[in-house]
């Protein structure tokens, strides 16, 4: 489902930065994989900057920042440049944001062509403090 390695997965997961599902995940391959292990107590000790920080920072930022609905359009229509399709992916398939899954499960109901509409409606919802997305 996503191309994080190992050494990512174990990052996020050091850090928290993960939901229940995937905390147990790791978990379970822990108590399996002797060398998965291996692997998370030499991040404990020495931390991987490059592998931790960057998808921490990833998934920080992904957290602030939502992709509009119209760029989840145009994620779906398969108009987005690779880096921005890659991202949207890792916003939607590993950070699972409630409000995106609901944007995106929306659009493929709808289909793309009301996109414009669809975001100037999504800025109304979110100036008016819109918080539960499943009730639209
Ligand atoms: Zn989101």
């Amino acid at each position: 489902m996503t191309e994080l390695g190992d050494e990512q997965w174990l990052g996020l997961y050091l850090e928290e930065a993960l939901d229940p599902q995937r905390m147990a995940w790791i978990e379970k391959r822990l108590r399996e994989e002797p060398a998965l292990n291996r692997l998370l107590e030499r991040l404990r000790r020495e931390p991987s900057p490059s592998a931790v920080h960057s998808i921490g920072m990833a998934w920080v930022a992904g957290r602030l920042t939502c992709p509009t609905r119209t760029q989840w359009s145009k994620y779906l229509a398969g108009l987005l440049d690779t880096e921005l399709s890659s991202y949207l992916k890792f916003h939607l398939e590993l950070i699972e944001c409630p409000f995106c899954r609901a944007n995106v499960s929306d659009l493929q109901k709808r289909g793309a062509s009301t996109a414009d509409a669809a975001e100037l409606a999504d800025r109304s919802a979110r100036a008016a403090g819109w918080s539960r997305p499943n009730e639209r």
